[in-house]
């Protein structure tokens, strides 16, 4: 096959330089993962926290449903004390669980109730004000009245004949035996308040107060009493004498001294609490008696009613009772849920670890136990279940729900921040990666460069030096003083190479660490003033010229001659190399505060600030036209560093671009020794 020029387009470059290559490696191979990684570990960290609060609201379902098994297990123990119970014919507090106990004794509490043929009974006495008339017990007034006391009540009712009516019923009563006597008593009080004798009246009723009770037209003997001396005293005015008997009268009626019908205790509370706001009744007093008066009226009201419709739960308008029963023979237990919330109710969900609210309610809504927040609080969790065939429903929450939020978010708080760390850390791990990668491959490009530089410095001298020799050799060059020329021109062009590979070896000891300082005494004024000499002579044919203020009898020091002439050559090579425009360059050495200071100052290009910080770097070289036109290698500085280091110095640059530059060396005096 015919080779046929083919122009093979250059080898397409990955992306743009290395750096850049470097950049996209590292975005695509750390910074992107870590990226993926990052939000991945927050998808993870807000699950977590869904989780948490998972959890939290599992354990409450399960407490939930625990403190339902325990109220099933509580509610079944009452109804089989009220099933036990009923099967008894004496009975006491003893036969109920402990907190039914405590209920029947607590005025208002709770009330145990049996009816059999001989009607309602209910325990304790006086737990109950009134009930529905058909449960009252029969209570019969006296059934055979003595034969004048027809005659005795026609006198007073019909004839209006009050003394006569008054002296047939003091005749009667002085012969009746107990059982009439307080029938006869009352008629004789009344008839003798009739008669317009207050206080005969009174004093009869009082004696009838004392008797034991008996039934007179379905009310007690001593209410009658009671309530009739009320009424005196108020018509008196007596408002002492009212305050004291009203007062009596309303805690009898609230003991549940006598079980009443609705109507009638309803009349005789209403008109005791009449009397009582009228006298001058202690406040304090009166309150408590209403109080619990008012207990003990929520009892019986619940009791009415499910007396009349057994089931499990009664709602009156204050507040709700339960209700725990057997049929037959017909008991029930019929207890206050304020009691129940009061003395039970908290121990239930303080028992489970944790703080907790809740309230017991029945499927439509009204509550028994607890009361109902405003709003459905956080975590809140329903359970709903039966306790044979009521259904209820049962709703608890924290109290402190925020704890265990901030327990949760402490917890995602540390993962974030663990997370951030390891984000910056990464990023700043990346960074420094990155700028000491750019470094490395700065720092490759520049030993790439230096090759060509130094092979490019060497063969200017070389060539120079072929073209004099060989003219020499010819014997194209007669003329003595020409010749003369051109031999100095050769050894100066040889020493220029001797340096410039004097430079590279040195560079190359100090880069692996061989590299050794002789040390000895050293004179710096004439060694200072020959160097610089030599220098003016090795430049002379450039046009440049150097300026040196050397005092003399600087102070001798110790020093590696060879290497630290070098340096300052180096220096002087530079102030020439780079002062394109000037002739001249300058070298003063001054001692001072116990060091020697060589500066070396030319009124050149100067260097950026940028530059400055690392023109002493190896293979460094500024950018810009100058460094383009000017051969070097980027070393000379470098060099220099070590050397006035390895002597104890220091070396700095001040410059300004366009103005020129001064190197200032600083070396102590004091004597070093040993070297490396
Ligand atoms: P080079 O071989 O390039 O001269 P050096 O290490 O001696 O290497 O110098 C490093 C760089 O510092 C040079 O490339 C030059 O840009 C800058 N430089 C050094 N001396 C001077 C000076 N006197 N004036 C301006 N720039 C200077």
């Amino acid at each position: 096959m015919p080779n046929s020029p083919v122009r093979r387009p250059a080898r397409p470059r990955f992306f743009l330089g290395p750096s850049q290559r470097l950049v996209g490696v590292f975005v695509l191979f750390i910074l992107l993962p870590g990226a993926f990684l990052g939000v991945f570990a927050l998808r993870v960290l807000r699950q977590e926290g869904q989780l948490a609060r998972q959890r939290t609201r599992e354990r409450l379902e399960r407490t939930a449903e625990e403190i339902g098994r325990d109220l099933n297990l509580e509610f079944r123990r009452w109804n089989d004390a009220a099933r036990t119970a009923a099967g008894v014919k004496t009975f006491d507090a003893g036969s109920f669980p402990e907190i039914v106990r405590l209920a029947l004794l607590e005025p208002g509490g709770g009330v145990y109730l049996s009816v059999s043929d001989k009607g309602l009974e209910a325990f304790p006495a006086g737990a109950l004000l009134y009930v529905s008339p058909a449960m009252l017990p029969s209570r019969t007034s006296p059934s055979r009245f003595p034969a004048g006391l027809a005659e005795a009540e026609s006198l007073e009712m019909a004839r209006e004949d009050y003394p006569n009516a008054i002296r047939a019923y003091r005749n009667l009563l002085d012969s009746a035996d107990a059982g009439l006597r307080p029938l006869i008593l009352q008629r004789l009080a009344r008839t003798l308040r009739k008669a317009g004798k207050p206080g005969e009246a009174a004093g009869a009723y009082r004696e009838l107060q004392r008797l034991n009770t008996a039934w007179i037209g379905g009310l007690p003997s001593d209410l009658i009493a009671q309530s009739e001396l009320c009424s005196l005293a108020a018509e008196r005015g007596d408002s002492v004498g009212l305050s004291q008997t009203a007062m009596a009268f309303y805690r009898d009626l609230a003991t549940g001294k006598w079980l009443l019908d609705k109507p009638r205790y309803l009349f005789y509370s209403d008109r005791c609490r009449t009397w009582c706001r009228e006298s001058l009744v202690a406040p304090d007093e009166f309150d408590r008696v209403r109080t619990t008066e008012e207990r003990k009226l929520a009892l019986s009201r619940a009791a009415e009613d499910l007396l009349n419709l057994p089931r499990g739960m009664f709602s009156g308008e204050a507040n709700a009772h339960l209700a725990f029963w057997n049929t037959d023979p017909f008991a029930m237990v019929v207890l206050s849920a304020d009691f129940l919330e009061s003395r039970w109710w908290p121990q239930l969900l303080t028992t489970r670890g944790e703080d907790l609210e809740g309230t017991l309610s029945t499927p439509d809504g009204q509550t028994v136990f607890g009361s109902p927040p405003s709003e459905t609080p956080p975590l809140a969790v329903t359970h709903d279940f039966r306790i044979d065939d009521t259904p209820w429903l049962l709703q608890i929450w924290p109290v402190r729900p925020e704890a265990i939020y901030a327990d949760i978010r402490q917890r995602q708080a540390l993962s974030i921040g663990i997370l951030a760390f390891v984000a910056v850390l990464l990023a700043f791990g990346s960074y420094i990666t990155v700028r000491i990668v750019r470094r490395e491959l700065e720092i490759a490009r520049l030993r790439a460069d230096f090759v060509s530089t130094v092979s490019h410095e060497f063969r200017s001298p070389l060539t120079g030096i072929r073209q004099l020799g060989g003219m020499l050799l010819d014997g194209r060059v007669t003329d003595p003083v020409k010749q003369q020329g051109y031999f100095r021109m050769i050894v100066q062009e040889s020493d220029r190479l001797a340096r410039l590979v004097e430079n590279i070896l040195d560079f190359s000891r100090i880069e692996e660490g061989r590299r050794e300082y002789r040390f000895e005494p050293l004179d710096p004024t004439p060694w200072l003033r020959k160097l610089v000499a030599d220098f003016k002579a090795e430049i002379a044919v450039t046009g440049a010229a150097v300026e040196a203020d050397i005092p003399d009898g600087l102070p001798a020091m110790s020093a590696d001659r060879e290497a630290l002439g070098s340096a300052v050559r180096n220096l002087l090579d530079n102030a020439v190399k780079y002062s394109p425009g000037a002739k001249t360059v300058w070298l003063d050495a001054l001692a001072e505060g116990g060091e020697i200071r060589i500066a070396v100052r030319d009124r050149g290009v100067g260097i950026s600030e940028q530059d400055r910080k690392h023109i002493f770097d190896r293979f460094y070289r500024a950018d810009g036209e100058i460094s383009k036109r000017v051969k070097g290698a980027g070393l000379g500085l470098s060099l220099v560093r070590y050397i006035v280091t390895a002597h104890g110095g220091t070396v700095e640059c001040q410059s300004r671009v366009g103005e020129g530059s001064t190197f200032t060396i600083r070396l102590p005096i004091a004597p070093l020794t040993g070297g490396g």
